[in-house]
């Protein structure tokens, strides 16, 4: 089985795709996460990539194309895959569609979680991640506790582009520049709209519903 999810900043795909990680032993694959990580390196490309992140827009997809054609050429993995923020753009789903039909590796289902501009702020101005383990949490809607979270609360950090300024610039880069891909896994039957306003464990239940449809 291999998803895609999609959803504007904020929509909650890190912590359906974690959710689906945990229960289907799946493994993520989000650009972002591997950005960040380019980042913490702080290599040159890593400054490159923190001044484009910080300004809500996109990275090129070069950049974007080296980071994961080596993941997806990985036979071990390559069949319990779940793409979180990835593809973002026209030419990026249709150098991804290359690679899956290269790897003979199908998508089973992409996932579109919809939330309103005003949500996407509330929500990213309290998201929280763990910088041990990964997880991601909401200061208002999901904190971090004893029964979520193994790790010590000062793993917990804010992301560098989580302000007010970048969320509405990077709203507006997922309207113009990610959302007209839809239509292309729309004409292949594979896209599910998923109401992302809806609580965490009734978005997850949502989306065992679609998956267990389409096992069946
Ligand atoms: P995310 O963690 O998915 O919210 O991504 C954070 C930022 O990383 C985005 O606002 C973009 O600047 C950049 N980014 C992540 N994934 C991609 C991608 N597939 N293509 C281009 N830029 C990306």
């Amino acid at each position: 089985m291999n998803i895609i999810v999609f959803g504007p900043p904020g929509a909650g795909k890190g912590t359906q795709a974690d959710n689906l990680v945990r229960n289907f032993k799946l493994h993520k694959i989000s650009t972002g996460d591997l950005l960040r990580k380019e980042i913490d390196n702080n290599t040159v490309l890593g400054k490159k990539i923190k001044s484009i992140i910080n300004s809500g827009q996109l990275v090129s997809d070069d950049i974007i194309r080296n980071l994961i054609k080596n993941i997806l050429s990985n036979k071990k993995i390559n069949n319990k895959l779940i793409f979180d923020g990835y593809p973002r753009n026209l030419n990026q789903t249709k150098e991804l569609d290359i690679l899956l039909k290269k790897y003979n590796i199908k998508i089973s289902c992409v996932l579109s979680l919809n939330v309103d501009k005003q949500s996407v702020i509330k929500r990213i101005l309290g998201r929280q991640t763990c910088s041990n383990c990964g997880l991601t949490f909401n200061e208002y809607f999901k904190p971090s506790t004893k029964d979520n979270h193994e790790c010590d609360n000062k793993f917990l950090h804010k992301r560098s582009d989580d302000n007010e300024g970048i969320i509405i610039n990077r709203y507006d880069t997922y309207i113009k520049k990610t959302l007209p891909i839809l239509n292309f896994y729309k004409e292949q039957n594979l896209l599910h709209q998923v109401n992302g306003l809806a609580k965490i464990e009734d978005i997850y239940k949502e989306i065992c519903h679609i998956i267990n449809s389409i096992e069946t």
